[in-house]
């Protein structure tokens, strides 16, 4: 199955000039889903992670139920000021600006095995800005898989990890 049979691209989304890769449709196939899941487990499995970090918000939708599948724990990864109780941040610089992740303090442990999960990699600066969180925090980033990468934009240069995908765009 070509997986890019089920993913729509959305011209001039969020701003013009920008061509949005959206899995809504992918979602709403399970027969596509299934083997989308099935293809990212192939990839993360043997990285033999004992946690799989999504990134907000299409990545929790990734790493949930990659987490049922391979039998690991599942950690959010969100925006600031979206979760509760103590969390760790990571501030990082956008092109103009900066933003922030944070996830929970207590939700990787120091020494565990850690995934980063995401729908889509464009430039690369959310999820190295992730591993680096995760890192402080006391976790072994193993890996970062993403369904779609943007193959033109060399966002895979930014990470010192291995870097898996199951579509590409050039
Ligand atoms: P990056 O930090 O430039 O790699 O952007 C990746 C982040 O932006 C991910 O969290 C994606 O969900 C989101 N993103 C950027 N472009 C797209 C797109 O075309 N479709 C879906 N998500 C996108």
């Amino acid at each position: 199955m070509d997986i890019r049979d089920h993913i729509r691209s959305i011209p001039d989304f969020p701003k013009p000039g920008i061509n949005f890769y959206d899995i809504s449709t992918l979602l709403a196939e399970p027969d596509a889903w299934q083997v989308t899941m099935g293809r990212m487990a192939k990839v993360v499995g043997p990285y033999a992670p004992d946690v799989l970090v999504g990134v907000e918000s299409r990545g929790f939708l990734v790493a949930a139920p990659l987490a049922l599948k391979l039998g690991c724990g599942f950690v959010m990864a969100r925006k600031s000021g979206k979760l509760p109780g103590a969390t760790e941040r990571y501030e990082y610089q956008l092109e103009y600006g900066s933003d922030v992740v944070e996830i929970q303090k207590d939700m990787i442990a120091p020494g565990q095995r850690v995934v980063v999960l995401d729908d889509l990699m464009a430039t690369g600066g959310t999820a190295a800005a992730v591993c680096e969180l995760a890192h402080r925090m006391g976790g072994e980033v193993v890996a970062v898989a993403c369904i779609i990468e943007l193959t033109f934009l060399n966002g895979r240069d930014r990470l010192d990890v291995p870097f898996h995908t199951v579509v590409q765009y050039a």
